[in-house]
Formats: C-alpha cells, sequence, structure tokens
C-alpha cells in the first residue's frame, strides 16, 4: 500500500478546493464529482471528506462516514437519472485497480454491463 499522506493526496486536494472538480452532490461529509477519464457516459466518484486510504479502512474508521458515501452515490444515481441501473466499483490496492489512495466510490451507468472491468 501506498504511503499518500493527505498533503499530496489528490482527492484532499479537491476536498479542499485546491484542484478544480465536475460536481455532481454533496453532502456535509462527502463529494461526488465526474471522473476526469470517463469509462461509461455516467461515470461519478463519492469520495470522503476525510481521508482514508481506502473504504476498508474507512469502515473501520467511521459508520457514518461510510454510510454516507454510499447514500450520496445513490443520491447521484437518482439525479443522473439511473436509480435502477448504476454499478458501483471500489477498487481496493495497486494490484486491483487502485490508483488514488483516498477512499472512494465508482458509479458508472449509462453503458452496457459486462462481466469485463469497467474501471
Ligand atoms: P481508482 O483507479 O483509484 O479506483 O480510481 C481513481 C479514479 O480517479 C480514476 O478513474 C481516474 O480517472 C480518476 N482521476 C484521477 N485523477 C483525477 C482528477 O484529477 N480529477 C478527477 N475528476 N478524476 C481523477
Ligand atoms: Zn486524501
Amino acid at each position: 500500500m501506498t504511503s499518500q499522506t493527505p498533503s499530496d493526496c489528490l482527492f484532499c486536494k479537491i476536498v479542499a478546493g485546491e484542484i478544480p472538480d465536475d460536481r455532481v452532490a454533496e453532502s456535509d461529509r462527502s463529494i461526488a464529482f465526474r471522473d476526469i477519464k470517463p469509462a461509461a457516459p455516467v461515470h461519478v466518484l463519492v469520495v470522503p471528506r476525510r481521508h482514508e486510504p481506502t473504504v476498508g479502512a474507512l469502515a473501520a474508521a467511521s459508520d457514518e462516514d461510510l454510510a454516507d458515501i454510499f447514500r450520496l452515490a445513490a443520491r447521484v444515481a437518482e439525479q443522473e437519472g439511473v436509480p435502477d441501473a448504476y454499478r458501483m466499483i471500489v477498487n481496493t490496492g495497486t494490484a486491483a485497480g487502485q490508483t488514488v489512495f483516498h477512499a472512494h466510490v465508482h458509479v458508472l451507468a449509462g453503458a452496457a454491463f459486462t462481466e469485463g472491468r469497467m474501471v
């Protein structure tokens, strides 16, 4: 696992407003913005404001923050017009495709879902 800390964490910089993002929703605990390299017509990242490297670490740290990213993900799917047809993906670890070590959920929709990976 990487040793990224909040001071060099890309998503902490987005949370802090230091890097611009295409925001679609937010709550007091989480933000949701469009992925810079979309893998589907709807591709939104839901990110806790709190820095934890993985969703597992977030779950260990805060029930409320964990619940909130999934609540906000469902709200994003409603807003995007796909409340019954979306996929949530969480990559954990480099070997599984995680590239940003700040917990996040991908919300994907608008493409035919196959067995293959989307992100
Ligand atoms: P991971 O591979 O860690 O599961 O997902 C990280 C995601 O962050 C990737 O889908 C990547 O396209 C996205 N990403 C990387 N840098 C940026 C950025 O600066 N802005 C936005 N909006 N997305 C980013
Ligand atoms: Zn962070």
